[in-house]
């Protein structure tokens, strides 16, 4: 293959070797802009197609596209796959020996390589760098580019090398992607990587297809297990945890009551780890429970539920967790339980942390967003979507407060109370003073400023502080409060707010955490023209696949997606040219599997049947 396909143009391109017909989204236009010599930042959810965008340039362009990726266990996995459409691809780090680095790097002297995956901390290896200087680099892919900024939640000081790296190719077209960045981040990112100038192409964060639902945790395993029962019987998920001890237990719980559980943890012996990671990427139906050490670049596309079992440290977390179910664009589930315990927990290790003060009053103030989300009365999809700067007119019907509206309180004299004493204190205090003029306290900061004086002093004794903590939580998550998170988590009032001053505009607020469990909806959509014999006939063709990928020792969405079987399934192919035209089955696919699946197809729904 190497440099034949230069004149190639992107469309007939991505159908050769991709088995896609047509781009998604703003895949075409970021890879003509790519095209072009240009840079960019692509801002594209989880299952959005990042990859396309850097690889199709790389495959038409003359040169070697260089990406950079985070981790070293899944370019493997990343590698192998784009192999398996027939492209010549390799991976750079520290698990080769000397000999396949040299292998490596013959075929890139040679021009026979047309993507080279490397770690950031590979980048800073003098060696490395000699051997990049003498290449034609054609262009550079930075992925999870949010690990550059400090603003992001998971920032990563190895990142910094690309911004080095950037510095010593100034000319060459430079594409950084992600899929978690509000707005603060974004601006951080383009500044770190010299991308002020260059376009952002930004699709929509949404995920339409998955479900959100939030709960109260009660007890907690028994719910879990009950979701899981109820809706996921047989599927591949992830629980996530907060301790390495909760992971262990609760896959022994799960494991206890019949279902094929796993633990994943930093605290584990790393054999062991991948041993687990490699048998979730592998067999189908196993649930991993993890602390947030699982799941970065997990591109496993058939995850088909996340459970948090505990509260993530902020909407970013949550987000790119939840994120990593249904990446196939078929229905999954985001679950979550929580409890204020969870809350407690968190702010103590926060404060344990490291970081400096600064940095803990930001992270506290994304903690607080995270939970006023969980208490949001309005839909999930709209405030999630809010955070990341993005309008949603709400209403998703695909959320438990859309499907179930939640129990609510009028609390628009309660707001009022609270916007006006964020306004008489001047607008630069947290909800803990705010809360201390509310209840009429004297501490010494209320006197030392003078706010006993205030009219809105002791006019909040009606509700307790912990009702008032949620009050000012829900006002935030709901957009009716601006939270400052450079100034600390100090509250600010916006247009919203002054609709409730002003106007009197009302408000309801979710009722406290009441002791009654609400029945967990149990509704699941269903594809309307898919029956039994559709049921059986993809279960066959996923027996085949598995066969298949355990010959050939890959895991088995690398041989098909599973919404290529569905597609098989439905389109009943008869010929290998209708093959051909199943989405997900390319060149290289169509030779060396379709036969085979085409076989396996006629015997389970035989021609003429229905
Ligand atoms: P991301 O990195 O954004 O999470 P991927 O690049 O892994 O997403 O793509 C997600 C899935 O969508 C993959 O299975 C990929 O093959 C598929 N995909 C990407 N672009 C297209 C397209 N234009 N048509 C059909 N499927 C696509
Ligand atoms: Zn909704």
């Amino acid at each position: 293959m190497g440099s034949s396909m230069e004149n190639a143009d992107p469309v007939s391109l991505l159908k050769r070797v991709f088995g896609y017909s047509s781009f998604r989204g703003r895949q075409e236009a970021v890879i003509r802009h790519v095209m072009g010599g240009g840079s960019c930042l692509v801002l594209m959810p989880t299952g959005g197609g990042k990859s396309l965008c850097y690889q199709v340039p790389a495959l038409l362009k003359p040169g070697l596209g260089l990406v950079v990726s985070p981790l070293i266990a899944l370019m493997q996995d990343q590698v192998q796959a784009l192999r398996q459409n027939g492209i010549p691809a390799a991976f750079y780090n520290s698990t080769l020996a000397a000999g396949e680095k040299d292998e490596v790097r013959r075929l890139a002297r040679a021009g026979e390589l047309k993507l080279l995956y490397a770690a950031p901390e590979t980048l800073s290896i003098p060696d490395f760098r000699d051997f990049l200087d003498g290449l034609p680099l054609s262009l550079l892919a930075v992925d999870e580019a949010h690990c550059v900024s400090q603003w992001g939640h998971d920032f990563r000081p190895d990142y910094l090398r690309v911004a080095e790296l950037r510095q010593s190719f100034p000319g060459l077209p430079l594409v950084a992607l992600t899929a978690t960045a509000e707005p603060h981040t974004q601006d951080d990112i383009r500044r770190r990587l010299g991308l002020e100038a260059a376009p952002v192409f930004a699709s929509s964060f949404d995920r339409p297809n998955i479900h959100y639902q939030v709960t109260l945790k009660e007890r907690g395993r028994e719910q879990l297990l009950d979701f899981i029962r109820s809706r996921h019987a047989g599927h591949s998920g992830i629980v996530y945890v907060l301790s390495r001890r909760k992971a262990e237990e609760t896959a022994d719980f799960l494991s206890g009551r019949g279902l094929a559980a796993l633990p994943y943890h930093a605290g584990m012996e790393a054999a062991q780890r991948q041993r687990h990671q490699d048998r979730f990427l592998r067999e189908e139906g196993l649930v991993m429970v993890a602390t947030i050490a699982f799941g970065m670049g997990i591109d496993k596309p058939n995850v088909r539920f996340v459970a948090h079992l505990d509260l993530p440290k902020s909407l970013e977390s949550y987000y790119q967790e939840t994120g990593r179910a249904g990446r196939d664009g078929e229905p999954a589930s985001a679950w979550m339980a929580y409890s204020l315990g969870d809350v407690v927990q968190l702010r103590q290790m926060i404060q344990s942390g490291e970081g400096d003060e600064a940095r803990k009053r930001l992270v506290q103030g994304k903690l607080n967003l995270m939970l006023g989300f969980a208490e949001a009365v309005g839909c999930r999809r709209q405030a999630l979507l809010r955070y990341f700067g993005e309008a949603h007119p709400g209403g998703c019907g695909r959320c438990d407060n859309c499907l179930a509206p939640p129990r609510t309180w009028d609390a628009t004299v309660a707001a009022q109370k609270a916007l006006s004493c964020v306004a008489r204190t001047g607008q630069r205090f947290g909800a803990g003073h705010l809360i201390d003029v509310l209840l009429g306290r004297e501490t010494e900061r209320v006197a030392g400023l003078g706010h006993a004086r205030l009219s809105v002093f002791g006019v909040g004794k009606e509700l307790k502080e912990k009702q008032w903590y949620s009050v000012f939580r829900q006002l935030a998550a709901a957009d009716l409060l601006a939270v400052d998170l450079e100034g600390y988590g100090t509250f600010r009032l916006n247009e919203n707010s002054w609709g409730i001053l002003r106007k009197g505009r009302e408000v309801q607020l979710r009722e406290d955490p009441d002791r009654k469990a609400r029945r967990e909806s149990r509704q699941e959509a269903a594809p309307t023209a898919w029956d039994e014999g559709h049921a059986a006939a993809f279960e066959s063709l996923r027996e085949l696949r598995l066969r298949l990928a355990r010959e050939r020792n890959l895991p088995p969405y690398v041989v098909f997606h599973d919404a290529t079987l569905r597609e098989m399934v439905l389109r009943r192919p008869s010929s290998l040219a209708e093959m051909a035209r199943v989405p997900g089955v390319g060149e290289a696919k169509l030779k060396n599997y379709a036969p085979a699946f085409l076989e396996a197809l006629q015997r389970a729904l035989p021609p003429g049947g229905s």
